[in-house]
C-alpha cells in the first residue's frame, strides 16, 4: 500500500516537473531586438540626425512595451551605444534560442526626397536598390577586427557572394515574411507611412544570414529625408514606429505561437501559419513589385453580405492566377492582397461552419496542410468565433 502511494506520488511529481519543464520551454515568447549600429559605427548621418540612436530609441521602445507582457521575454543585442559585431548580433538571439529577430535600422539616399519604410528578409535579391541597402549595412563589418577569417571571405561589397555561405536562407522565409508583412501593414495602416516598392523585400543581410529564426530587418525611414530624417529623431516618431512594430510582433505571436485564438479547433497552435508560401516560391529579385498603400483589395470577388467561411491554403508574395492548375486542382480559389503586398489564397467559401470544416478538410488532403478556416462578414476579415456568434 505503502509501496503504491509513493509510487503515485512520484508519478506526480514526475508529471509536475516534466510540465514546469514544458512550460519553461515553451511558455514564453522570445523576442530578439537588434538595435543597428552603436558606438564609433554611427550608421548613417544626416543633419544631425544619428541612425545609430534612433535604432536604439526605436528598440528600448518596443521593448519596454513587450516587456509588460509575463509571456513574452526580451533579448537585446545592445542596450546602450556599443559597438557589437555582425555575427554577435545574430548569435546573441541563437544563444537565447529566440523565437524571432528583429533588426531595427534607418535608411538613407543621396536622393533626400526618398521616403517611407521597406522591411527586409533574409533572401538573394537582383533588385540593385535592394542590394544597395545590405551592402549599406553589412559594410559595418569592415569595421569589426579579423572581419576576413571571420566571415569566411565574404566581401560586403558584394552581398551576392553570401549565397555560396548560405544553405539556410529559405529556411525560415514563411515565417519571416509574414512577420515582415504585418509590419509594414501597421506601418501604413497606423502611421499612414509609404511602403517602399510593397514594402517587404528580401535582400541578403548579414545579420539576418547568421540568425537561425524567422528574422527581419527593418529601415524605419530615412534619415536623409529632411522631413522624415526629424520625425524619426522625435520622441513621438519614435513612439509611433515603435508602438507599430510591437502591435505587429503581438500579432504575430498570436497567430504562431499562442494558438489561444486559433481559427478552428482542427488546427493546432504550431499550425497557424497565417501566411504560408505552399508551392509558391519567391522570385529571387525584389519580394513584392508594387503595392498602393490600400485597404484588404478583393480580387475576383465582391464582398459578400452576412457571415462568410473561407479556407486559408497559402500566401505569398508571388501573384498568381487563381486557377485549379496552380493551387492542386482546388477550384473557386479567391485571392487578397494585403496593405504590404502579400497575397494570400483562398479557398471555396460557405455561410455554413460544418461545410468549412469539410473544405478544410478537403484543402489538407491536396496537401495544403497549413490550411486553417477565415471568416468575413459583410466583406471584413473577422474572427471564426466572432462569426460564429
Ligand atoms: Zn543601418
Amino acid at each position: 500500500m505503502n509501496q503504491r502511494i509513493s509510487t503515485i506520488i512520484t508519478c506526480f511529481f514526475v508529471l509536475l516537473f516534466s510540465l514546469s519543464m514544458a512550460w519553461s520551454q515553451n511558455g514564453k515568447f522570445k523576442v530578439a531586438l537588434d538595435a543597428g549600429h552603436g558606438d564609433h559605427d554611427f550608421g548613417a548621418v544626416y543633419n544631425g540626425h544619428i541612425e545609430k540612436n534612433i535604432n536604439l530609441a526605436i528598440v528600448l521602445k518596443v521593448g519596454k512595451l513587450l516587456e509588460k507582457h509575463n509571456n513574452i521575454d526580451v533579448i537585446y543585442t545592445r542596450k546602450t551605444d556599443v559597438f557589437v559585431d555582425l555575427i554577435e548580433r545574430a548569435n546573441i538571439a541563437n544563444r537565447a534560442d529566440a523565437n524571432i529577430f528583429v533588426s531595427v535600422h534607418c535608411n538613407a539616399n543621396k536622393n533626400t526626397a526618398a521616403d517611407g519604410t521597406e522591411t527586409y528578409v533574409m533572401g538573394m535579391s537582383k533588385n540593385a536598390s535592394n542590394l544597395e541597402a545590405a551592402k549599406r549595412e553589412n559594410a559595418v563589418i569592415t569595421m569589426e577586427k579579423d572581419y576576413k577569417q571571420k566571415y569566411e571571405g565574404f566581401d560586403p561589397k558584394k552581398p551576392e557572394s553570401m549565397l555560396g555561405m548560405t544553405i539556410m536562407q529559405e529556411e525560415f522565409l514563411e515565417n519571416s515574411i509574414a512577420l515582415a508583412a504585418k509590419i509594414q501593414d501597421n506601418f501604413v495602416k497606423l502611421l499612414g507611412k509609404k511602403s517602399r516598392g510593397g514594402g517587404v523585400k528580401q535582400a541578403p543581410y548579414m545579420v539576418l544570414h547568421k540568425a537561425y529564426m524567422p528574422r527581419v530587418l527593418i529601415e524605419t525611414g530615412f534619415v536623409s529625408n529632411p522631413v522624415e530624417g526629424a520625425r524619426l529623431d522625435s520622441e513621438e516618431g519614435q513612439s509611433e514606429i515603435a508602438e507599430a512594430i510591437y502591435k505587429a510582433i503581438l500579432s504575430y505571436k498570436k497567430d504562431n505561437f499562442d494558438g489561444e485564438d486559433a481559427a478552428s479547433d482542427n488546427v493546432k497552435p504550431s499550425q497557424r501559419v497565417e501566411e504560408v508560401i505552399v508551392n509558391t516560391p519567391v522570385k529571387k529579385d525584389s519580394v513584392v513589385k508594387k503595392t498602393e498603400p490600400k485597404k484588404v483589395l478583393v480580387e475576383n470577388e465582391k464582398p459578400t453580405k452576412g457571415v462568410v467561411f473561407k479556407i486559408q491554403i497559402s500566401a505569398s508574395a508571388k501573384k498568381l492566377e487563381t486557377t485549379p492548375s496552380n493551387f492542386k486542382g482546388l477550384k473557386s480559389i479567391s485571392m487578397t492582397q494585403t496593405p504590404a503586398g502579400l497575397y494570400k489564397y483562398m479557398y471555396g467559401e460557405t455561410a455554413n461552419y460544418e461545410e468549412a470544416k469539410r473544405l478544410l478538410t478537403e484543402a489538407k488532403s491536396k496537401g495544403y496542410n497549413q490550411a486553417f478556416i477565415i471568416a468575413f462578414k459583410d466583406g471584413k476579415s473577422v474572427s471564426v468565433q466572432e462569426a460564429l456568434k
